[in-house]
């Protein structure tokens, strides 16, 4: 892409109405607009970061075994009557009429959704284990929206539902979805912990919550530091086989949320010197609540002895849109973002120092031809501006990579690459560059 005919509107002065630093530099380098209270338009910068995370979330949930669909926004408010949820959601839940006078949602979150979809077609165990997901736009009428996309009103969120016939199945879809979770932030460079937290309005007695540690998170948590330094399942883990080791070495450990912490047992396991109190981002949240929403709405299926039971179910969420946020609040310097690889909005910034001249030109537009044709995301800053403004924006947009093109490194032979988290420089030649990243 070259920066001349892309479409990023970076602010000169940084937003006063943002109190956090991953809004404000949201807004600032242009990534988002916020149209409503809590409910924003993605500009292109924030939209292909939310892409790239969206991406590692479905590699990681079609590894596991689940299955992509794509439920719709509205749904009907029959479903939630039958579950019983509809008067109990209140006023986070926006409500809809239509034409004709019939009741809408914007669905809030999906289970009564998909378990209507699972019982109209799945009637036997033999279809199971079945792990269904999506990713898709919810509202929830929150009452301080605040934070950017960290607690937005329309929001995007991944979630995924599990069926299955008994409770050992549904423990081992737990599981699996526990490990595609330490797996996926993993990915996105993010230290996410995994904590003993209360089940809220899904309900159920099983669950833990993902929190990213930030000053700026809205939880209070307490856990054994230790628990900052476990290995992350590797990608060839089996999904099929016995998970529940790595769920339990770190279930060992103590980790909760302020709704469900007890001091005197934080006291009693962790030794002073391992116990840390701090602020968490809740990225995620996985469920297990058994027959919670089967029961009431008849999701039943004929067990091996041909008698129908309701399914064994769990859900599961990642803010795919607060990871965004997330992810700032974690990796950011004074000069802007540093985005971990993995998520960045693109691999590379080509920095031409001087714009014009002409073998200058050259060297960047071959420079661009060959990244790109490998495979590489290039932002190529072809824009007529000094070299200053150019190693700005660079560094407050926050590209993993900077290739650095001027005449007199050309004369000598060489261009400069920066890594932007470690701000470490290198005289390369071309060709020796480009075999860097390809
Ligand atoms: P919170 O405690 O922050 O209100 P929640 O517990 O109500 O979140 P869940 O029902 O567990 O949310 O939804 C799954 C995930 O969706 C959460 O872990 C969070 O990452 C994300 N999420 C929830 N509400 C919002 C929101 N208002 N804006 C952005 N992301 C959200
Ligand atoms: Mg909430
Ligand atoms: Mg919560
Ligand atoms: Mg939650």
């Amino acid at each position: 892409m070259r920066l001349s005919r892309f479409f990023l509107p970076v602010l000169k002065e940084t937003p006063s109405e943002a109190q956090i630093v991953s809004h404000r530099l949201m807004l600032r380098t242009g990534m988002i607009r916020q149209e409503a209270a809590g409910i924003y338009a993605w500009l292109p910068l924030g939209h292909r970061v939310l892409r790239r995370i969206q991406q590692i979330v479905r590699e990681e949930m079609d590894r596991a075994g689940a299955v992509e669909i794509l439920m719709p926004t509205l749904q009907s408010s029959d479903l939630w009557r039958e579950s019983g949820r509809y008067d109990a959601y209140g006023p986070e839940m926006l409500r809809i009429t239509d034409r004709h006078e019939r009741e809408l949602l914007y669905g809030p979150t999906n289970e009564e959704m998909v378990t209507d979809i699972f019982r109209a077609y799945v009637k036997s165990y033999k279809a199971l284990p079945l792990n269904l997901y999506h990713t898709q736009w919810k509202f929830r009428d929150e009452v301080r929206p605040r934070f950017g996309v960290m607690r937005g009103r329309e929001f995007l969120m991944k979630d995924a539902y599990s069926f299955d016939i008994d409770k050992a199945g549904a423990r081992r879809a737990y599981n699996r979805m526990y490990v595609a979770y330490l797996r996926a932030f993993d990915r996105m460079g993010l230290v996410a912990i995994p904590m003993r937290a209360d089940t809220g309005p899904i309900g159920g007695d099983l669950s833990h919550e993902f929190h990213v540690l930030a000053e700026t998170g809205e939880s209070q948590v307490y856990l054994d530091k230790n628990l900052l330094t476990m290995p992350i399942p590797p990608v060839d883990i089996d999904f099929d086989g016995d998970l529940e080791p790595i769920v339990q070495a770190r279930s060992a450990m103590y980790a909760a949320t302020s709704d469900v912490h007890d001091q005197a047992r934080f006291e009693a396991e962790v030794p002073e010197e391992r116990r840390m109190s701090t602020r968490g981002i809740e990225v995620g949240q996985i469920f297990y609540f058994g027959t919670k929403y089967s029961a009431p709405m008849k999701a039943v299926v004929a067990g091996p002895d041909g008698k129908d039971v309701p399914v064994e179910m769990g859900s599961y969420g990642i803010g795919v849109s607060r990871l965004l946020g997330a992810i700032i609040e974690a990796s950011h310097d004074d000069a802007g973002i540093i985005w971990p690889e993995p998520v960045a909005p693109f691999d590379i910034a080509l920095i031409n120092l001087k714009t014009g001249d002409a073998k200058t030109d050259a060297a960047c537009s071959g420079l661009y031809e060959k990244l790109e044709n490998a495979g590489k995301e290039v932002l190529y800053d072809d824009r007529d501006e000094r070299p200053g403004a150019k190693f700005a924006t660079a560094e407050l947009i926050g590209i993993p990579w900077q290739v650095v093109v001027g005449p007199r490194g050309l004369e000598k032979g060489v261009i400069e690459i920066k890594n932007r988290a470690t701000g470490v420089k290198e005289e390369l030649s071309a060709e020796e560059a480009v075999n860097r990243f390809v």
